[in-house]
């Protein structure tokens, strides 16, 4: 049994200047990373952040595809997008996390730089997944995660590497890559 939280952090992430913000949802990062969640095992989404327009703009996606007219157009979307959960910080994220297992969760980030040494490789998380480790997985928005979230983090997963110089995933390729190669082949972790 799997035990893989993800958090889609809206703040505290950069923008293009370098400058710290809160970023606006992005409503088919709401549709792909539930369907992949869902894909792959993954108990809950977190989707993470403090504006309040921005968690009522969510939790309206997210309440007309589970309760309205679009629970019974769309089931299978229904079932995605139970998965999501809003909340206001990456520490009420682990708090809940924390309350649902009785126990701390292994916070991991994910980054695009290839620039931090001490990383977590794919075969060893991929393990530590398999074993049931209670583990909550961070991915980024806008130009990626503020630095403190690095600081507080357990550990860094190694960047999806390629042999070109075009470092630009989106989030939901990104999520796809790295949940298949945590929890691939491993179905039934719900
Ligand atoms: N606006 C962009 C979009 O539409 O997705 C947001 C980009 S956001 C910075 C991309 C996030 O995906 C990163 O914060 C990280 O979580 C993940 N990501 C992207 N490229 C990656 C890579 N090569 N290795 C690991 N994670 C990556």
């Amino acid at each position: 049994l799997i035990r893989l939280y993800v958090g889609l952090v809206h703040y505290p992430v950069y923008n293009k200047n370098h400058e710290r913000i809160a970023s606006a949802i992005t409503t088919f990062d709401l549709h792909d990373l539930s369907r992949l969640s869902k894909t792959y095992g993954v108990k809950r989404l977190y989707v993470i952040t403090p504006l309040a327009d921005q968690q009522e703009l969510a939790g309206r996606v997210i309440e007309h595809w589970t309760t309205g007219y679009g629970a019974t157009y769309n089931p299978n979307r229904k079932e995605a997008l139970e998965l999501i959960h809003v909340c206001g910080s990456i520490d009420d994220c682990v708090r809940e996390v924390a309350e649902i297992e009785g126990e701390r969760p292994l916070l991991i980030s994910t980054d695009a730089s290839m620039k931090r040494r001490e990383v977590l490789g794919y075969s060893q998380a991929a393990a530590m997944v398999r074993a049931g480790r209670l583990i909550v997985l961070l991915f980024g928005t806008a130009w990626g995660l503020g630095e403190e979230v690095f600081d507080r983090a357990d550990s860094f997963l190694d960047p999806v590497r390629t042999d070109t110089d075009y470092n630009h995933l989106s989030v939901r390729s990104a999520a796809a890559i790295i949940l298949d190669r945590l929890a691939g082949g491993h179905p039934g972790g719900s």
